[in-house]
């Protein structure tokens, strides 16, 4: 077995990172297996070294240890990109110059409320060779889907809420995912889902362990997989941990940051108590 953790420097680590990664380290040394970090930092504008320190900091803390170096996304850029463009010899890729803003949001890591729109197509024509600095790369969904074995799209999930077996339906794909922005060039910037997916696969990831918010980037990455020819993990969507009011926790939330419990003087078993794993 080999889990990891992924987190995207934008902020403290909080209860709910701990308890993935916790989590994550546990069932990995519970089974002899290998934990691997990953900080997920190619969204440039919102990850920060300093976050990544004390990401490193906290699980260190935390006595969690993880195999080999930390891998940082910002390293491998050249590569996930080039990766991408083999896309667009395959005539799978489109420029896109619809909203930038839009383009922004659908390439970093989920954030609570922010859904992901289906793009109508508008630029679906328009071919690579029209391609502007700071156009979107948009996967045509419909001809990459009409290259794979509907058969073997499928992926086995392990978590408390939708364990079984998961068929990935390309028409419900084609409605629910569509063409989605796989990178942008010349900004040196691939969507969170498929730097993602790549790392998971040249990290040798059996077991991909992350909250029940990622649960729907699944099939975007089962697709992928199958177009990269890379394999597909086991996935274990977890419980979320939640605050008072029922809200997932996010980065922001620094009341529920893990250096502010250190600071409060809680021990690392304080912390495991919390999230429900003592
Ligand atoms: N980097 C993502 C996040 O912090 C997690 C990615 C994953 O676990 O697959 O939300």
């Amino acid at each position: 077995m080999r889990t990891r953790f992924a987190p995207s420097p934008t902020g403290p680590l909080h209860l709910g990172h701990a308890y993935s990664a916790i989590l994550a380290h546990d069932m990995a040394r519970a089974a002899g297996g290998a934990f691997l970090l990953r900080m997920e930092d190619t969204d440039l504008e919102r990850s920060k070294p300093e976050w990544a320190a004390l990401i490193v900091e906290d699980l260190t803390w935390l006595g969690l240890t993880w195999d080999g170096p930390v891998h940082r996304q910002s390293d491998h850029i050249e590569s996930y990109n080039a990766r991408l463009e083999t896309l667009a010899d395959r005539g799978l890729l489109y420029p896109c110059a619809c909203t930038r803003g839009d383009i922004r949001a659908a390439l970093a890591a989920p954030q609570e409320g922010v859904a992901h729109a289906v793009y109508p197509g508008t630029c679906r024509a328009r071919p690579m060779a029209d391609r502007q600095p700071g156009d979107a790369l948009r996967l045509n969904l419909g001809r990459a889907l009409a290259l794979l074995d509907p058969a073997t799209l499928t992926f086995t999930e392990t978590g408390p809420a939708d364990a079984g077996t998961h068929r990935v339906d390309p028409a419900t794909a084609r409605t629910t995912i569509g063409d989605i922005v796989l990178g942008r060039k010349g900004e040196g910037i691939v969507a969170y889902f498929l730097a993602s997916a790549f790392d998971d696969a040249d990290q040798g990831i059996t077991h991909v362990i992350r909250g029940e918010d990622l649960f729907d980037f699944t099939p975007i990455q089962v697709i992928l997989q199958h177009l990269f020819g890379l394999p597909t993990p086991i996935y274990h969507h977890h419980r979320l941990i939640r605050d008072e009011a029922g809200k997932r926790l996010a980065k922001r939330d620094d009341a529920r940051a893990i250096a502010k419990y250190r600071a409060e003087g809680a021990s690392p078993a304080d912390i495991r108590r919390m999230v429900g794993l003592l």
